[in-house]
């Protein structure tokens, strides 16, 4: 069995150095390919540059084949507060100067709890949702001009989501990034063609409404990820103490761990475990089935 990460943001300051151990931990593991969004202009660079320095670098440090670590550029929507057109503009030109070595645009995305929480800012929730998806709406057009597929981050935000991917029929597709919520908002993705990133949210048994989605999707629409360093594992699946917190909605209670800085790409085989216990098909059936669709997006 082999494995893809489609969602890790290995050039973290939290991975620096224990990169080559880490990554050579991966491969023992089989986690043979590496999907690395970025965030913001900040680390446009430093994405692209993880890419090469591991191209060049990596078979001197696992001495087989080398992992391949694949770079997307896109613009967040956590990371939009201080940025402009001009950034749009610097995006664009980096995204065709770098076509043959990206494989997406990402990580884009409408966040609605980032709009609510605008205010903190002196902002009001609408104007900060206008200019979130004034910066999604250039990112799938982009997307679109360039073929290539989208990673998007979507939180209290399906319903706002869904009329630009709607809008766009972009011939790629993409994921939903870190996907959770009904089966209906699912197949809405599902019938646009895109396919969702399963990630830690399924080894949180109080993620009950996800874990009974992902359970009865088709499995040619699901593609593992873990949002390392973001988005540690349960500790029920750790082994460390279970968090007492009961209050709140589902996704708020997942939102409260989002912060700890302990998750990896090695933890993509826990997510896989957790998986192969809530579907009915074999793990080999869902490790080839989740490789090739991985591949329908990224590589074809
Ligand atoms: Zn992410």
């Amino acid at each position: 069995m082999q494995f893809t990460d489609s969602h890790c943001h290995l050039d973290d300051i939290a991975f620096s150095e224990q990169l080559p151990a880490l990554l050579a931990q991966c491969q023992q593991l089989a986690i043979n390919r590496i999907i690395v969004p970025s965030i913001a202009p900040d680390n446009f660079t430093q994405v692209l540059n993880l890419a090469k320095r591991c191209r060049d670098n990596l078979s001197n440090i696992t001495n087989t084949n080398p992992i391949k670590i694949y770079p997307c550029l896109g613009i967040h929507p956590w990371f939009l507060q201080a940025l402009n057109d001009s950034h749009l503009q610097t995006l664009s030109e980096l995204v065709i100067k770098s076509r043959n070595e990206i494989i997406a645009v990402g990580e884009i995305g409408i966040d609605g709890a980032i709009a609510k929480q605008a205010v903190n800012h002196g902002q009001t929730p609408e104007d900060n949702l206008h200019h979130q998806q004034h910066f999604f709406d250039f990112q799938l057009n982009l997307a679109k001009q360039q073929n290539l597929p989208v990673i998007i981050h979507h939180r209290q935000s399906h319903d706002k989501i869904m009329p630009f991917l709607k809008k766009y029929q972009l011939e790629r597709k993409g994921i939903i990034h870190g996907f959770s919520g009904s089966y209906q908002q699912a197949m809405g993705y599902i019938d646009l063609g895109f396919k969702l990133g399963v990630g830690s949210t399924i080894t949180y048994s109080r993620a009950k409404k996800t874990i009974n989605t992902l359970k009865r999707l088709p499995l040619e629409s699901l593609a593992l990820e873990t949002d390392a360093p973001s988005m540690p594992l349960s500790r029920e699946v750790t082994g460390e103490e279970v968090l007492t917190n009961n209050e709140g909605t589902e996704q708020e209670k997942l939102e409260t761990v989002v912060s700890s800085p302990t998750n990896s790409p090695v933890n993509l085989i826990k997510i896989f475990e957790v998986l192969s216990t809530i579907r009915p098909e074999s793990s080999e059936e869902i490790a080839n089935q989740l490789e090739h669709n991985i591949n329908q997006i990224f590589f074809t």
